[in-house]
C-alpha cells in the first residue's frame, strides 16, 4: 500500500492532475519515510475517498506531489459508533483512541468523570485534544480510513450526560460489570436499530463510574449492558464493545 496523507484543510481542493504543494507536516513524514520523486502515494482530505499521487519533489522545506484518480472506496464500518470515555491516566487515552480508530469508532467524548485520575481543564484539556486528534489522523493514515472521527472537547460527566441524548446519539448504553445484560444479546435483538441509528457507549475510568454516576445515566435513558464476568480494564473495555458490534454488525 502507498503511504497514505491526510491533506485536509477548508482550502485543499484535490483536482485530478493538478499539481498540489504538500503541507508542511506531510512533507517532514515524507522525508521520515526517505520518500523521493517518483514514489506513489495516497491523499485524502476527509471529504470521503482517496486520491492516487505521484511524488514530484520533496525537498527540505516544500514537496510537490501530482494528483491521480479518485478512488470512491471506504474503509468505514456499516454502523456509526460514539465512545464516551472517562478520562484514564498515563498513556492510556493515547492508546485506546489509536485502537478504537482501526476498529472503526466514529467520535470520541472524553469525559472528565468523578474518579478519574487525571483532572484536563482550560488549556491543558485543549491540548489534549489537539494532541489526540493528531492521533486520530495518524491512525487514519494507517488504517486506511478516509474519514477522521472527531474527538470532541473534555466534558464534564453531567453537562454532557444532559445533552447526551441529541440527534445522532443512538441507542445509549451504560457499560457495566452490574448490567443485567450481556452486550452481544442486547445487539443481537436490535441489529437494524443500531445499524441504522448508530450507538453511543458509556465507559467509565479506572475506577469506574460512581454509583451516582450510573444511577444518572440510567435516568438520563441509558441501558446497562455488560461485557461477562471478567472486569476488563478501562482501555479494554471500549475496544472489546467495539469488536463486538463489529462482529456482529458486520464490520469485519
Ligand atoms: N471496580 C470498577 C467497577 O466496578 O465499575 C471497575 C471499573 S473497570 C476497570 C472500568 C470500566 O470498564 C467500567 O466502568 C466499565 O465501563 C468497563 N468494564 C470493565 N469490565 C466490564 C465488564 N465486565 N462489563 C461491563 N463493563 C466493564
Amino acid at each position: 500500500m502507498a503511504p497514505r496523507f491526510f491533506v485536509g484543510g477548508t482550502d485543499t481542493i484535490l483536482a485530478a492532475e493538478a499539481e498540489f504543494p504538500l503541507p508542511e507536516p506531510v512533507v517532514r513524514h515524507a522525508q521520515v519515510l526517505r520518500l523521493a520523486p517518483g514514489d506513489a502515494i495516497t491523499l485524502f482530505d476527509g471529504r470521503g475517498g482517496s486520491h492516487a499521487a505521484t511524488l514530484l519533489e520533496l525537498g527540505k522545506r516544500h514537496a510537490v506531489a501530482r494528483i491521480g484518480a479518485h478512488d470512491a472506496a471506504e474503509a468505514e464500518p456499516p454502523f456509526r459508533v460514539t465512545l464516551a470515555q472517562g478520562l484514564a491516566g498515563g498513556d492510556k487515552m493515547d492508546w485506546l483512541i489509536e485502537k478504537a480508530v482501526e476498529l472503526g469508532v466514529a467520535a470520541i467524548q472524553p469525559l472528565q468523570a468523578n474518579r478519574s485520575v487525571v483532572r484536563l481543564t482550560g488549556d491543558r484539556a485543549q491540548k489534549r485534544q489537539a494532541h489526540w486528534q493528531a492521533l486520530v489522523q495518524a491512525a487514519c493514515e494507517q488504517c486506511g480510513r478516509n474519514r477522521l472521527p472527531a474527538v470532541a472537547p473534555v466534558a464534564n460527566f453531567e453537562t454532557w450526560l444532559a445533552q447526551s441524548g441529541g440527534s445522532g446519539a443512538g441507542a445509549r448504553l451504560l457499560v457495566s460489570p452490574r448490567a443485567e445484560q450481556s452486550l452481544p444479546a442486547y445487539v443481537a435483538e436490535r441489529r437494524d436499530a443500531l445499524l441504522a441509528d448508530g450507538v453511543t457507549l458509556l465507559i467509565g475510568p479506572e475506577g469506574g463510574l460512581s454509583p451516582e454516576e450510573e444511577r444518572t445515566a440510567r435516568q438520563a435513558g441509558f441501558t446497562g449492558v455488560s461485557l461477562g464476568p471478567r472486569i476488563l480494564r478501562t482501555e479494554t473495555a471500549g475496544l472489546a464493545c467495539l469488536s463486538t458490534l463489529n462482529a456482529l454488525l458486520g464490520g469485519f
